[in-house]
């Protein structure tokens, strides 16, 4: 027997069967691509952040996953996590509107569809939002948009980069007009965190749409995507009916977006720490650009200035144990 035949046999004989397979995907041991049908042990799959080893699909992540992906080791600290969603229309559809809200929290661990925070990506400290997808489709309501409206204003207070991470199926029809305004109240914190001279950057993942799409995904200083993102504002059908006209297949991808200049970089899951740090440090103003916190000599002193979140950051990360 030939060496290739041997492994060809013994890959054969170590195959594991269609029920052992179904069982350990329904175990969570293994994960199975949507896109191309692989295999990939979960543990694999989460060291390469949720993106499939042959494809390249990439598969969603929760908020707090993708904390753990961008943020250094016990340096994240929440803010605003206390705020939680009302139903101030007392909305019914097939379900009361606060039914749903309560079975999303069971469901996911999360008031709402954002997580806000101050934290270091590698050292460099900045105001990261994350949406949650798996919370009421990333909807954008009340509780989405205070938060976010807050995590800007505490950024230009404190002079940090913003980054949101954005996954969202629009506004939430829930809270009716209430969620239309949070698109002017982001947009307006945005615009007072540009004329502050700061960078702020969204990251659109798949999907980003609506309202999302219609305000703060759309108003950054450098507006970043993950390789094919759905990312819009009408949904393909309503478009194709309005116009009467077949849109082309990749329409509403990051990479047609890219090519019709509306993002300025697809970058890979792998690929966005590395990118969203080279970033921040090129645009990282002057440390004489602002007005004295604490007379900050060097960076390293800069860095323990008033912000009472950053401090804690700080704090945790420097007496933290170190992580597997
Ligand atoms: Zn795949």
């Amino acid at each position: 027997m030939s060496l290739f035949d041997w492994f060809a046999n013994r890959r054969k004989s170590s195959a594991i069967s269609p029920e052992r397979q179904e069982r350990e995907i329904a175990d969570g041991l293994w994960v199975k691509c949507k896109q191309c049908d692989a295999l990939t042990y979960a543990k694999d799959l989460q060291t390469n952040l949720n993106v499939c080893l042959e494809c390249e699909h990439h598969m969603a992540v929760s908020s707090t996953e993708r904390i753990h992906q961008l943020i250094d080791p016990n340096s994240w600290t929440p803010i605003n996590a206390e705020i939680h969603p009302l139903d101030p229309l007392k909305f019914r559809d097939r379900k009361s509107y606060s039914d749903r809200i309560r079975d999303y929290q069971e469901k996911t661990g999360q008031l709402d569809a954002v997580q806000t925070g101050i934290g270091l990506l590698e050292g460099e400290p900045m105001a990261l939002g994350v949406m949650d997808f798996q919370f009421m489709g990333g909807s954008m309501g009340s509780v989405v948009g205070e938060k976010l409206t807050r995590l800007i204003e505490h950024g230009t207070q404190e002079h940090y980069p913003v980054v949101i991470i954005c996954a969202s199926g629009g506004a939430r029809m829930q809270e009716g007009m209430l969620s239309l305004m949070q698109m002017a109240k982001i947009s307006g914190a945005l615009e007072r965190h540009r004329d502050a001279g700061l960078l702020y950057i969204p990251v659109l993942t798949h999907p980003t749409t609506g309202g999302v799409t219609a305000s703060f995904a759309m108003l950054g200083d450098v507006i970043l995507a993950e390789p094919k993102a759905t990312i819009g504002f009408a949904g393909r059908r309503v478009i194709e009916q309005t116009l009467r006209e077949k849109l082309p297949d990749d329409f509403q991808t990051s990479e047609y977006l890219l090519a019709h200049g509306f993002i300025d970089a697809i970058v890979p899951r792998t690929q966005l720490k590395k990118t969203l740090k080279q970033l921040i440090q090129l645009h990282r103003p002057p440390l004489n650009a602002f007005p004295p916190l604490n007379q900050p000599q060097s960076r390293s002193r800069q860095l323990t200035h008033s912000d009472p979140y950053l401090t804690h950051a700080l704090g945790k990360r420097d007496g933290d144990q170190p992580q597997g």
